[in-house]
């Protein structure tokens, strides 16, 4: 796994957004869309207001097939704080998105969750991995995925 410098500031940048997400009471997750070295979009975990397909790697993919060509969409790169869900997985895909670069795995939260006595998630957190096998993905990252596993200890069940 090689992670660049550059690939650590944008990481930190998704656990900022994941710690602002929970600072807002929603559940601590941050994504960032990254196009030649700047940060064209972000955003972290909605889903407070009870729409739970409100996560940020979902409305990268979105927004980057509204404001971006093909071409810009396959030089992107995801950075998140979490590795993509199924349906995050899927929407990248299928928008054509470029490198995901997940600061802790699906496998790490659903253990953190489950010792932290979180309910079951409503579906199976196939790795990313499975569901766009083409697609260049790295992580997780141990020194984020610390970090990201004490934003998940301070949430409330
Ligand atoms: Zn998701």
């Amino acid at each position: 796994m090689t992670i660049s410098e550059s690939d650590k500031l944008f990481l930190t940048r998704c656990v900022d957004l994941a710690q602002q997400a929970l600072n807002a009471g929603d559940e601590p997750f941050g994504s960032v869309l990254v196009l030649d070295g700047e940060i064209i979009y972000e955003d972290r975990n909605r889903v407070g207001g009870g729409d739970h397909t409100q996560h940020p790697e979902f409305a990268i993919a979105r927004w980057a097939a509204t404001h971006l060509s093909p071409e810009q969409r396959a030089q992107s790169v995801v950075y998140t704080s979490g590795e993509h869900c199924p349906m995050c997985a899927a929407a990248h895909g299928w928008v054509g998105l470029g490198r995901i670069v997940f600061a802790s795995s699906a496998a790490q939260l659903q253990q953190w969750l489950q010792e932290l006595g979180a309910p079951q998630a409503p579906i199976t957190m196939l790795p990313a991995k499975e569901i766009v096998p083409t697609i260049d993905i790295v992580g997780p990252v141990p020194e984020f995925a610390q970090q990201v596993k004490a934003l998940h200890q301070a949430r409330r069940f």
